[in-house]
């Protein structure tokens, strides 16, 4: 069985105090949510530390938004994947669409990025989805192909457990527009295949796809429903304690 996963990431919301308080509301609730569900959170840089410490003993897992690409030294304003770790991630997120398009984020920087979070035992939400003119032109299929082969394809099968992979239709982000089941299911399934004809079955099979792009309580458990989607990467309805939890609970 793969893991069922709903991650929220926070992006550059809320102050320490108010994230504190999210992470509170949220560890508060996770009972409520069935046993089989796994639940992260991406909180900002800064506020690591402190909630990490509320997300102790909880079984709710912590994950930064990025990491550096080097190991350490001269890189102002880079943290390291080694920091991470240090302040108690599990996770970090890499290749968000965000940080593809206003942080120049290429393929062979990620590559580098994934390695630094596995020598320093990260475990990483890869992020892949195409923009509105290349769905619109039918390319939907090649970009999210040639995104997974660049930065995942010489990974080892060992490695690829520690990789879940965050499918996130760039038109879907943060504008309310949701793929409907369909679509990402038809995705989702053509990244497994992806997966199935490099790595093989037990790679394919055991791999967590998540979705992300305006999920919401609304239509979680629609899109949760689909067959090779295994959960979601939520930005907006992460930053609610409440939807949050609802989400997590659409199984
Ligand atoms: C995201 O940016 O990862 C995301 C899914 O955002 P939203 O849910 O706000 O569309």
């Amino acid at each position: 069985m793969r893991k069922k996963i709903v991650a929220g990431n926070w992006k550059m919301n809320t102050t320490v105090a108010e994230g504190v308080e999210l992470a509170k509301g949220i560890v508060a609730k996770v009972n409520d949510i069935s046993k089989g569900v796994s639940l992260i959170v991406a909180p900002p840089f800064t506020h690591l530390a402190s909630v990490g410490e509320v997300l102790k003993g909880s079984p709710v897992a912590l994950s930064a938004q990025d990491c550096a690409d080097q190991p350490k030294g001269a890189f102002t304003g880079e943290v390291s994947a080694a920091m991470l770790k240090g302040v108690g991630c599990a996770y970090t997120i890499l290749g968000h669409s965000e940080r593809r398009e206003y942080y120049g984020e290429t393929s062979p920087k990620l590559v580098k990025k994934m390695a630094m979070a596995f020598e320093n035992g990260l475990k990483v939400i890869y992020c892949v989805g195409e923009k509105l003119d290349q769905r619109e032109m039918g390319n939907h299929f090649d970009v999210v192909s040639q995104q997974i082969s660049e930065v995942l394809f010489d990974l080892t099968p060992e490695q690829m457990k520690n990789v879940v992979i965050a499918y996130e239709p760039v038109w879907a982000i943060g504008t309310g527009v949701t793929a409907t089941s369909a679509q990402a299911q038809e995705i989702h399934a053509f990244i497994r295949e992806t997966l199935r004809v490099h790595f093989g079955e037990k790679v394919a099979e055991e791999t967590t796809i998540l979705y992300g792009g305006s999920c919401k309580p609304s239509n979680a458990k629609e899109l949760f429903a689909c067959p090779d989607i295994d959960g979601g990467l939520i930005g907006g309805a992460s930053l609610k304690a409440d939807d949050f939890i609802a989400i997590a609970q659409a199984w």
